[in-house]
């Protein structure tokens, strides 16, 4: 068991068939007590009670700092202790330039940057007095090629955001033991692409990469539970490219 004693906390981990619900899942295998944030209508509760009594779902907007504080010391009061926290919470819009509304660009860029944002600021005070914690903020290879496959173009800002802010973060937490890493999907099958990706344009993109397929929610929890666990002990400050080869770089 690699997450033995451990609490560690997910944001917008209730959708069954995300990345956050399959981390919380993995996490919670290897000995981890879980806790699943996400909006009210993702139902965080009733999910996180699939898992079992040890692991705890809270409602929590990322982008509200009353309820991610209020989130935090929830944990903080049932667990005494919070390890990792998964910056997942995320959404997408496919958009041209042009297109890009003041409420698109506020809707895409509060949930992922100032949502990673806000939930690091509430988790670190903990994490300072335990000596010890593991960041881990899901940006996207949309960051780094420049998006082309979902999102507009502030999908792809809002993303490139978060790899800043997590570096940055890395660099002024590492004497606290506080770790933070980012991971950069590629196109991974869950809700988020539903029925905005014909089966001809999937077909396509999975014949464009290098290892044949589009990835599952578990290449992202395996790459989270790397990270999340003392395996990663001298890693910081990293992006881990979960892409299946479509960006080498
Ligand atoms: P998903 O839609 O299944 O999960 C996103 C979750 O975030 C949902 O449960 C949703 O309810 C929650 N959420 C949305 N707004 C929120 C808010 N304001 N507060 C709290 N929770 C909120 O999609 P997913 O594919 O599992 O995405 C997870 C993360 O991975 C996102 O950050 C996404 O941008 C990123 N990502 C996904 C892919 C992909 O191809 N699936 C690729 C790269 C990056």
């Amino acid at each position: 068991m690699l997450l033995t004693d451990r609490v560690a906390l997910i944001t917008g981990g209730a959708g069954l068939n995300g990345l956050g619900f399959a981390t919380a899942r993995l996490l919670a295998s290897q000995g981890a007590r879980v806790v699943i944030t996400d909006l009210e209508a993702a139902a965080p509760l009733q999910v996180a009670a699939t898992l079992g009594d040890a692991h705890l779902g809270l409602v929590a907007d990322v982008t509200n700092k009353f309820e991610v504080e209020s989130a935090v010391a929830r944990v903080l009061d049932k667990f005494g202790r919070l390890d990792v926290l998964v910056n997942n919470a995320g959404i997408t819009q496919p958009r041209k330039t042009i297109d890009i509304s003041g409420a698109d660009y506020d809707a895409v860029l509060d949930v992922s940057l100032r949502g990673t944002l806000l939930f690091s600021q509430a988790a670190i005070p903990a994490m300072q007095r335990q000596g010890s914690g593991s960041i881990i903020c899901i940006s996207s290879v949309s960051a780094q090629r420049g998006g082309g496959i979902l999102g507009g173009p502030h999908y792809s800002a809002a993303k490139a955001g978060v790899l800043g802010l997590a570096r940055a973060m890395a660099r002024e937490l590492g004497t606290d033991g506080i770790r933070v890493n980012s991971i950069t999907p590629g196109l991974i099958g869950t809700d988020i692409s539903k029925g905005k990706l014909t089966e001809e344009r999937k077909a396509q993109i999975a014949g464009e990469i290098p290892l044949g397929r589009i990835g599952v929610a578990e290449d992202v929890a395996g790459a989270c539970l790397f990270l999340a666990s003392d395996l990663s002990s001298y890693c910081t400050g990293i992006t881990l490219d979960v892409n299946g080869g479509m960006l080498i770089h």
